[in-house]
């Protein structure tokens, strides 16, 4: 079990489900709603995902066909984004979470959209665009 919070603490939310995978995307749209170089993104079970407190402050904002992001109406804290055409699947923004999580980077992703002042100089695989399911 995991947990996690926003940044104002309004919205607490658990994951029931192992954690095994962790995806650091640098596509523009990741670095624009997180205001940072990449995000660290993991797939979670839709099912896994709950919102204990702060449903009522959870807001959406979708970027782009069939993606919808999840954050905090008061603290902006990007919480996940869920696409339309996997709706097993929610993204967790693994930076949100309160318990530790003992896994190391799976891949890059998107590194075709990385900042041109980041150099990614450690030995794990780098996918140009989405990696291969
Ligand atoms: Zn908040
Ligand atoms: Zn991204």
């Amino acid at each position: 079990m995991h947990k996690g919070s926003c940044l104002c603490g309004a919205i607490r939310y658990e994951v029931s489900s192992r954690i095994d995978t962790l995806l650091l995307c640098h596509c523009q749209r990741c670095r624009k709603a997180n205001g940072s170089a990449f995000a660290a993104n993991a797939p979670v079970p839709t099912t896994a995902f709950r919102i204990v407190t702060g449903e009522e402050q959870v807001k959406g904002f979708r970027t782009e066909a069939g993606v919808e992001r999840l954050f905090c109406s008061q603290c902006a804290s990007p919480l996940i984004s869920k696409r339309d055409s996997m709706p097993d699947i929610v993204r967790l923004r693994v930076g949100t979470l309160d318990t530790p999580l003992d896994i190391t980077p799976t891949a890059h992703i998107f590194t075709a959209s990385k900042v041109e002042w980041l150099c990614i100089d450690d030995a794990i695989p780098q996918y140009a665009e989405r990696p291969p399911t």
